[in-house]
């Protein structure tokens, strides 16, 4: 069997789409659950973009070793230079050039001719390898580009000393049989192509990029790109998981496989829609809340009776976490380190103390604690870890009579103790009006969420919040079952995450 290669651009294609929602260490942290989850290539960044970029890569090259760390760069040879400076840590880097091919794209965006763009690909491929071994090509709109001179194109690069050679549906524009006739015509049409890993990088705006992508790989691709939960420009990009699960699944039919741990999938997917703050459909293949959950009655009878009547993938072999009872109100200290371990979790004594307090808080208010919940505990007290102000106390009178009236204490840095209170149109509105009063950080609140992680009237309630300053974007979370203090919790932290880039800058 024939191995398939997972690059993973859930931090360049998929970071672009959300914003530049994450900061430095929250990319590091993905990266490192990247490394977990076995991907062979990561996209670390673009680093000629912005200097969080660059930062971000050089920091990932320096800490996650095991997976190829690669950046992505613009087709000219300063580029080329910069960019090797942010990924040269690396233990295995790798330069991925990308410049259009199609006319369309030459005629109105780059006003180049074919002959130029030939010649300005070659040269930076040529300034790549000088660098390092491996060296990716991108034909740019490759799709939409005329076969011949992509041919042309790709012979010209592999020459040059291109390592792999990638065949983007760019605007998500290809057919599945159509693209595969591409790649079928690559390999017949490229006479050195036998000296490079074609690679494909689809996107989703027909609904086709995981398609794509499967076609490709039965016409002889070896590569294939994609995100985490499908995030990425527009529509997004091939959804890395489904690739995965459909080749492991389908083993029968495709006869190859990939190195990925399957069972941190779910995991990935989690934190990755958290830390952007895009959220993942109910029914979405494999990660979503949905995607193990039987409804009609002659379904749930079957599964009951034999699993594999109507489930084709043991949620399990996703890492998904049992929705059922794990731990309660009797639950000692060791029980709850045991689970968590089981769960792929390694706390810190204090954050471990400060996650068993808020496990024995929830046990009391709620009767089944769950894996999700257990979660949700933990990804708030590593919310609270470097915090600037906290909250202590909070206070809510509302009602369709009353003035909605809050009234809040925060911790200061300096360890003052400060309170305020505030109205406003509702609680949600109070309490942020009376944080405003003591933070005195001008910002405008952009958006609202709220959602349940469990089911239940007693679940805990996530809120995302995102804050605007100077054209930057925030985003804060809080968890509670109080929906109000998970509301001051999430833009609390929006807050601190404002406060402390302003004092890095400074
Ligand atoms: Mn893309």
């Amino acid at each position: 069997m024939e191995k398939i290669i997972i690059f993973d651009t859930t931090l360049r294609d998929g970071e672009q789409a959300a914003g530049g929602s994450l900061n430095i260490p929250e990319k590091v942290e993905i990266a490192r659950q990247l490394e977990k989850l076995g991907v062979d290539i990561i996209e670390a960044g673009f680093p000629v973009t912005s200097p969080g970029d660059f930062e971000a890569v050089r920091l990932i090259a320096e800490e996650v070793r095991t997976p190829v760390i690669c950046v992505l760069t613009h087709a000219n040879l300063e580029a080329v230079d910069q960019s090797w400076e942010a990924v040269k840590g690396a233990t295995h880097p790798c330069i991925h050039i990308v410049l259009s091919s199609s006319d369309i794209h030459l005629f109105y965006q780059l006003r180049k001719s074919r002959e130029e763009i030939l010649e300005m690909s070659c040269n930076t491929v040529a300034r790549a390898k000088k660098y390092c071994e491996n060296v990716e090509f991108s034909a740019m709109d490759a799709s939409r580009t005329d076969p011949a001179y992509i041919y042309q194109i790709l012979e010209a690069v592999i020459d040059a000393g291109a390592t792999t050679v990638n065949i983007p549906d760019t605007v998500g524009y290809a057919m599945p049989d159509e693209f595969g006739n591409l790649i079928d015509n690559v390999f017949k049409n490229v006479p050195n192509i036998d000296k490079a890993i074609v690679s494909v990088h689809c996107h989703n705006d027909l609904g086709l990029a995981v398609a794509n992508s499967l076609e490709a790989i039965k016409r002889g691709a070896r590569q294939v790109e994609g995100t985490i939960n499908g995030i990425g420009e527009r529509a997004g990009n091939a959804s890395l998981e489904e690739i995965v699960m459909a080749i492991k699944t389908r083993q029968d039919f495709y006869d190859l496989y990939t190195d990925i741990d399957t069972t941190q999938i779910y995991k990935t997917s989690r934190l990755v829609s958290e830390l952007t703050g895009t959220p993942v459909q109910p029914n979405k293949a494999i990660v979503g809340a949905n995607a193990f959950r039987h409804s009609s009655g002659l379904h749930v009878d079957g599964v009951i009776k034999m699993r594999t009547t109507f489930e084709i993938m043991d949620p399990q072999s996703v890492g998904v976490p049992s929705s059922s009872l794990v731990l309660g109100k009797t639950s000692g200290r060791h029980a709850f380190r045991e689970h968590l371990s089981e769960l792929g979790y390694s706390l810190s004594e204090e954050n471990f103390n400060r996650a068993f307090a808020a496990f024995k808080e929830l046990a009391d208010k709620k009767r089944n604690v769950t894996d999700k919940d257990i979660e949700s505990i933990v990804a708030e007290e590593q919310r609270t870890v470097s915090e600037v102000y906290h909250l202590d106390r909070l206070q809510v009178t509302c009602g369709d009579r009353g003035i909605p009236t809050a009234s809040v204490k925060l911790v200061a840095p300096d360890g003052e103790v400060r309170s305020d209170a505030a109205i406003g149109t509702g609680p949600v509105d109070a309490v942020c009006k009376a944080i405003d009063k003591i933070v005195a950080v001008p910002c405008t609140l952009t958006e609202f969420t709220v959602k349940s992680i469990t089911e239940g009237i007693d679940a805990i309630g996530e809120v995302l919040i995102r804050v605007e300053s100077e054209g930057i974007t925030y985003t804060g979370r809080g968890a509670d079952t109080d929906i109000i203090v998970a509301s001051a919790k999430a833009y609390i932290n929006a807050l601190n995450r404002l406060l402390s880039d302003t004092n890095a800058a400074a």
